[in-house]
C-alpha cells in the first residue's frame, strides 16, 4: 500500500510510521556519544547502563525486580526479538496459539522454525480473546501463546481478566509466552497497561518484546529489547549472539541516559491519545463507522455505508481516486478474512490528519 501511496502521491496513513519530529533532546544525546567515541561494540547483552535504566524503569512502572545482567537483552528492534525468543525455544511439530489479525511476521517467523500455527480470531468488532476458544485449542503440542498489546492493527488491550484467563489456563503447563509490547507507554484513557513484566509467576515462562523506534517515534532505529527469566533470556541469547551480537552503540548511550527522566516515557500516553482523539474528532465528517482504540497507532474502521466492495478493493480505490491509503484488515488473517474494515495511523502530524480526512470526507 506504501508503494501505491508513492505512485497516487495519497496522504499515506496505511504503514505505521511517524511523519513528525522525535524527540531533539535524544537525538542531542546519540550525536554526544558519537562525539565521545561510543562507536564500538557493546557487549552481546546490551550496554550496561542502558539495561540498568531499564530496570528501574521496570521497576519504577510495573514493581518488578529485574536484573539487568541476566534478563534484559538489547536487540536491533522488536521483530528481532520476537523472531529470536520463538526460536530459542520452538521445536519442529510444536504448536502456537496466534491471534488474528495479527503483526505480519508473527506466523512466518513460527513456520521457519519448523512449528505450526494455531490460528484464533480475536472476536470481531471488540476484538477481544475468546478464552473459551483458546482452551479448545491448546493440545499437548501447544508449546507458546503469542499476546500482542496494546494491538496491532486494531488498538485493542488486554485487560486484568484477560491476564486471569491466560494464568488460568498456562499454570502446571510447559507453555511459553510471547508477548509483544512494542506499544507499550501508547495506551490511552488512563488504562493501565497489562505488561506480562507485572506478573513474576507468568514472566518465569515468558519472553517480553519492546522497541524503542515505536515509542521513542523513530521506527528507522530498529532497536528494542526483550525481557524474560534468566533461565530463558540465557537461550535467548545463544541464538542472539550468532545472529546480530552487538546492536547500535551510540544508540543505546544516548538512551541510557534519556530513560532517566521519567517524563520521557510518562508523557508518551497523552501525547498519542492527543492524536488519536484528534484524528476521530476530524472523522466526524467522513461516512467511516470508527471503531475502538485504546493504544498503538492505530484505529480501525468499517465503510459499510459508503461501499461494499471487499476491504483490498475498497483500500486501493480510496487510494487512486480520493489520495488517502490504509491498510486492508484481512491482510493480518491468513485466511484473509474480511470484515470490511481498514486500518488508519494517526501517528501523524496534524497537517497530514487535516489532509487525509478533507478528502476521505469527498467519499460518498
Ligand atoms: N510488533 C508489532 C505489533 C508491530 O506493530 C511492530 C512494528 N510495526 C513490531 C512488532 C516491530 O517493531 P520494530 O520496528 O522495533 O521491529
Amino acid at each position: 500500500m506504501s508503494a501505491l501511496a508513492t505512485e497516487h502521491k495519497a496522504v499515506n496513513l496505511g504503514q505505521g510510521f511517524p511523519d513528525y519530529d522525535m524527540s531533539d533532546d535524544l537525538i542531542e544525546r546519540v550525536n554526544e556519544a558519537m562525539k565521545k567515541g561510543f562507536n564500538q561494540y557493546v557487549p552481546m547483552q546490551g550496554y550496561m547502563p542502558l539495561r540498568e535504566a531499564l530496570s528501574e524503569k521496570i521497576r519504577f512502572l510495573y514493581n518488578a525486580v529485574v536484573n539487568p545482567a541476566t534478563q534484559i537483552t538489547i536487540t536491533p528492534g522488536g521483530t528481532y526479538a520476537i523472531y529470536t525468543a520463538l526460536t530459542a525455544v520452538l521445536q519442529p511439530g510444536d504448536e502456537v496459539i496466534i491471534f488474528e489479525p495479527a503483526y505480519d511476521s508473527y506466523i512466518p517467523n513460527v513456520e521457519v522454525n519448523g512449528a505450526i500455527p494455531v490460528l484464533i480470531d480475536l472476536k470481531f468488532p471488540e476484538y477481544r480473546i475468546d478464552w473459551s476458544e483458546v482452551r479448545k485449542k491448546i493440545s499437548p503440542r501447544t508449546r507458546m501463546i503469542m499476546l500482542n498489546s496494546p494491538h496491532n492493527p486494531t488498538g485493542s488491550v488486554l485487560s486484568a481478566e484477560d491476564i486471569n484467563e491466560l494464568r488460568s489456563i498456562v499454570t502446571g503447563t510447559n507453555i511459553f509466552i510471547c508477548s509483544d509490547e512494542v506499544y507499550e507507554h501508547l495506551i490511552f484513557d488512563d488504562i493501565p497497561h497489562q505488561s506480562i513484566l507485572k506478573y513474576a509467576d507468568l514472566l518465569e515462562r515468558s519472553f517480553v518484546c519492546f522497541s524503542f523506534g515505536k515509542v521513542y517515534h523513530c521506527t528507522g532505529w530498529k532497536l528494542g529489547y526483550c525481557v524474560s527469566s534468566a533461565e530463558l533470556m540465557s537461550e535467548f541469547r545463544k541464538i542472539h549472539q550468532f545472529n546480530c551480537f552487538s546492536c547500535h552503540t551510540p544508540s543505546q548511550v544516548g538512551l541510557s541516559t534519556f530513560l532517566l527522566s521519567k517524563d520521557s516515557y510518562l508523557s508518551l500516553s497523552s501525547f498519542m491519545q492527543q492524536k488519536r482523539d484528534y484524528f476521530l474528532q476530524l472523522m466526524q465528517n467522513t461516512k467511516f463507522g470508527m471503531l475502538q482504540s485504546r493504544g498503538s497507532y492505530f484505529i480501525c474502521a468499517t465503510y459499510d455505508r459508503m461501499s461494499n466492495e471487499g476491504d483490498k478493493d475498497f483500500a486501493i480505490r480510496v487510494t487512486r481516486e480520493y489520495g488517502v491509503t490504509t491498510i486492508p484488515v484481512s491482510v493480518f488473517y491468513r485466511a484473509e478474512t474480511d470484515n470490511r474494515v481498514v486500518r488508519f495511523c494517526f501517528a501523524k502530524k496534524n497537517e497530514t490528519l487535516e489532509a487525509a480526512v478533507e478528502k476521505l470526507a469527498k467519499i460518498k
